[in-house]
């Protein structure tokens, strides 16, 4: 294996500029070892362990992954309106076996900071000379009365994990009765991918266009605005009719009693603040949190992770590093993209750290494309640089931006083909 040359690293990593002028190229394999462990083969963590073996391939990775296949939340909305299949967003680890990273299908439970070792619920140890840890969310499940685990899993999907839930999913919209109700209930901030539940919402009202024209699909949301809503309200209004008495989009905002308190499973019926809600199908989206490893593992301050976002080195333990969903990373989104960025500055930092260097300063980006309707794409982009003095991850002025509002009929399908391709190259960059 060959270890990757500086510039194309460089840019890869949309620029972390400062970071690779820091970083001695090739590595010389002196003194032992270094051993890295990374939790989570997702966007975050499968793009960590590539890129750690591809910047340096004298460094041992092991990446302990619960599951045997990872299975994209990005692009699941499509299995919704049948666009797409579920086994077209479920991909194996052995592109990474083949980059040289040892794949260790289990759950890890602890991280010993001190003695610098990883525990499984396998039984097993991993010691690490750094641990990358990108476990993704878990969920608030007090939040709404009368939802749980067990009822995502018979009654009421969440589905914001793909998967089954995606699927119980399909299949009650599939079953639905005409001219039937399906409610989407958005979560609170923060969240993961912000646009996420619109775009649902939008693939659901794609589906029930051609297959259930009277249906209708109603977001209960607790925020008084979204992501990229002047994009989605124009993609809603010409395809859904949005705004008039048909319109088969309803979205009912926290300044409208949208905000969900309670659910009754067995009649499919919500509890807002002013009123009983009832659906043929309920998606709720519950409000969410850094996965349980960061909670064991005493990574948290709240709800989330903090870092130091020059290196995303945990703020509460050293050479512990938290990326994607799990880190607290204002003002990036919680996205797959950011997750993909986040995963380059650190590897970076750690390849640096190890060959005693500084790390430099990062730049980061992200898009995020949605998908509205058939031919109806919007996106949001951003480069991002680091505002050190205050910790944060800003956007840079001038670069990025949304997608322009009234855009030709051209414009809006590119953004499909733009969202599809975004989704085979990152996927790529991860796995491949
Ligand atoms: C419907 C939907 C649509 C989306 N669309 C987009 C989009 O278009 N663009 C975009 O950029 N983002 C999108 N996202 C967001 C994106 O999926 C996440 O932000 C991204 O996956 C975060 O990466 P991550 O590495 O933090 O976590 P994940 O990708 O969720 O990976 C976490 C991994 O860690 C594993 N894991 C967790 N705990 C443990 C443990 N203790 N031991 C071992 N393994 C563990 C899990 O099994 C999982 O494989 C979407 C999300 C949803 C729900």
């Amino acid at each position: 294996m060959t270890d990757i040359n500086r510039r194309t690293f460089l840019r890869t990593t949309g620029g972390v500029a400062a970071l690779g002028a820091t970083i001695g190229f090739p590595t010389l394999a002196l003194g032992a070892v270094r051993r890295v462990v990374v939790i989570g083969g997702g966007a975050g963590g499968a793009t960590a362990a590539k890129y750690l073996r591809k910047l340096d391939s004298n460094i041992s990775v092991t990446l302990i992954e619960a599951k045997p296949n990872y299975t994209s939340c990005f692009m699941s909305n499509e299995v919704l309106s049948g666009e797409r299949t579920l086994d077209s967003i479920t991909f194996g680890y052995d592109g990474l076996r083949r980059h040289g990273v040892e794949v260790v299908i289990d759950r890890a439970v602890g991280i010993d900071p001190v003695k610098k070792r990883v525990q499984t619920a396998g039984g097993n140890g991993f010691d690490y000379d750094a641990c990358v840890v990108s476990p993704g969310i878990g969920f608030k499940w007090e939040a709404i009365e009368g939802y749980n685990e067990q009822v995502s899993k018979e009654t009421i999907p969440h589905a914001w994990y793909a998967g089954p839930q995606t699927e119980l999913l399909r299949r009650q919209i599939q079953a639905m009765p005409e001219g039937g109700r399906v409610i989407v209930v958005a979560p609170p901030n923060p969240f993961k991918c912000p646009p996420g539940p619109y775009e649902r919402a939008s693939q659901i009202a794609m589906y029930c266009k051609h297959h259930n024209p009277k249906a209708k699909v109603i977001i209960l949301d607790p925020k008084f605005a979204f992501s990229k809503k002047g994009l989605y309200t124009e993609g809603w209004t010409k395809l859904y009719g949005y705004g008039t008495d048909n319109s088969m989009i309803e979205w009912i905002g926290g300044h409208e009693g949208g905000t969900v308190e309670g659910v009754d499973p067995a009649t499919l019926t919500l509890q807002t603040e002013f009123e009983e809600v009832q659906g043929d199908v309920i998606n709720i989206i519950p409000a969410q949190k850094a996965g349980a490893i960061a909670f064991a593992a005493d990574l948290v301050d709240g709800d989330w992770c903090p870092v130091d976002k020059q290196t995303f080195e945990s703020k509460r333990h050293k050479d512990i590093y938290v990326l994607g969903d799990a880190s607290s990373a204002a003002k990036m989104p919680k996205s797959a993209y950011a997750a993909n960025s986040q995963a380059k500055v650190a590897v970076a930092a750690i390849v640096a750290r190890f060959q005693g260097m500084e790390p430099g300063d990062p730049t980061f980006v992200n898009t995020c494309y949605s998908v509205v309707g058939e031919d109806f794409g919007i996106s949001v982009a951003a480069v991002y640089g680091l505002d050190a003095k205050n910790n944060m991850i800003m956007p840079i002025k001038g670069a990025g931006g949304l997608s322009p509002a009234n855009a030709s009929p051209e414009i809006r399908q590119r953004e499909v083909s733009y969202a599809h391709s975004w989704f085979k190259n990152v996927i790529n960059d991860m796995l491949e």
